[in-house]
């Protein structure tokens, strides 16, 4: 099987086990959720095929495709469907395709106010525009990682490219469409797992209530992301294997 039917394959898995959990939650059936999760998992796995190509804007148009796979998942098992399109830090919501609303993850938010006053990064528009979400230009050779030297990094949804991965690029620097994975990857664990159980769990209290109305404070998903890089080591990671292999011979 090609490597992009096998990614394809793997997220429509996913998304029906995702689905089925949302659907079982509600009190409903599985049988519907199951084959509502399999598209909507492989509307997410053409989204980051979509983010992953090399052209300008890919990364924006593979997280909105993505998402309206995310919200195929989190609507399964609900009388209401909630389309839910990410920009930046920012969700903008449409349910039954009348009803407006927005949401903002203030741990994204504060990691891209703290980016923007940094010393040495600086925030490029254009890339941004074209990620969908911020993009900052950092002005080190590259990025000292836990995981080593690099040239980009995602983090908090935000992505950071270092000056060594400009070189011989037209302005677009190939790191960036993994990057750009690696965003999308972050919008399902926070938008289809963690932040509805952080939810969950806030709305326990009136004043928890009040705070969930428009804002996911983004703990529980940073705390997620932080567990799984640290028990599994970099070259084992199926979140890499998957940005590495939906980028082949982008050279980096
Ligand atoms: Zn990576």
């Amino acid at each position: 099987m090609s490597m992009r039917a096998q990614d394809l394959g793997i997220n429509a898995a996913i998304g029906a086990a995702t689905a089925t959990v949302w659907s079982l939650a509600r009190g409903r059936g599985f049988k519907r959720a199951v084959l509502q999760g399999l598209i909507g998992g492989a509307t997410i796995g053409v989204g980051r095929q979509v983010a992953a190509s090399p052209f300008s804007g890919s990364g924006f148009a593979g997280r909105e495709l993505s998402a309206v796979g995310i919200s195929a998942l989190t609507s399964a098992g609900s009388d209401h469907t909630t389309l839910s399109f990410p920009v930046g830090p920012v969700e903008l919501q449409l349910t039954d395709g009348k009803e407006f609303d927005w949401r903002v993850n203030a741990t994204y938010a504060v990691a891209a106010v703290v980016n923007s006053v940094s010393r040495t990064t600086h925030i490029d528009p254009t890339l941004s525009l074209y990620s969908g979400t911020f993009v900052f230009r950092d002005n080190r050779e590259t990025l000292h990682t836990s995981n080593g030297e690099a040239r980009g990094s995602e983090f908090f949804g935000g992505i950071k490219i270092a000056k060594s991965a400009f070189t011989n690029s037209n302005g677009t620097p190939n790191v960036l469409y993994h990057e750009n994975v690696h965003v999308l990857q972050d919008d399902y664990l926070a938008f289809a797992v963690a932040n509805p159980i952080e939810r969950s769990i806030l709305n326990q209290t009136s004043i928890g209530r009040r705070i969930t109305r428009h804002i996911d404070v983004g703990l529980l998903s940073l705390g997620f992301n932080g567990l799984a890089n640290s028990i599994v080591p970099y070259n084992s990671r199926p979140w890499e294997r998957e940005a590495y292999a939906l980028t082949p011979r982008r050279n980096y």
